[in-house]
């Protein structure tokens, strides 16, 4: 599910907050940007410019909003540094790659799973409703 600014208004909307520029800005940093996991870091880095008023502790704090309407998703790949993406809440995620040298993060669209959960489920008497998986090694450009 791809999230429009409709889709924004509308969160922001229902929790009685407005779609600010600001918060506009930051969100087209997601819908323009084909990576998409981006942290507070690349987002300054991408609206600074054009956009001088805004400063990191506002995308911080922006991202977290975000975060917390579940437009998008934070994640932690180990690196000390928080990632956002568009939250998949209702669709099964995929999965993620990422290189222990540049810090890209790839993603893995194929899931193979599936006999993996059933395996554990019947050996754990567990329902799995999830999963989440990460890989973690260096990318084609780093690996040389
Ligand atoms: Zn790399
Ligand atoms: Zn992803
Ligand atoms: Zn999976």
């Amino acid at each position: 599910m791809e999230f429009s600014l409709e889709t924004l208004k509308q969160k922001l909307c229902d929790r009685e907050y407005k779609l600010t520029p600001q918060r506009r800005i930051i969100m087209e940093a997601f819908t323009r940007n084909p990576e998409k996991h981006l942290s507070a870091e690349d987002v300054y880095g991408m609206v600074k410019q054009n956009n001088p008023e805004i400063g990191l502790a506002t995308v911080y704090r922006t991202l977290d909003l975000f975060a917390e309407l579940d437009i998008l998703q934070k994640m932690d790949f180990g690196d000390g540094r928080s990632r956002y993406e568009f939250s998949a809440s209702d669709v099964h995620h995929h999965h993620h790659l990422i290189c222990l040298a540049c810090g890209k993060v790839m993603e893995f669209e194929d899931d193979l799973l599936e006999t993996l959960e059933s395996a554990v489920e019947k050996k754990s008497r567990f329902r799995i409703v999830d999963h989440q998986l990460k890989f973690y090694g260096y990318c084609e450009k780093c690996g040389k």
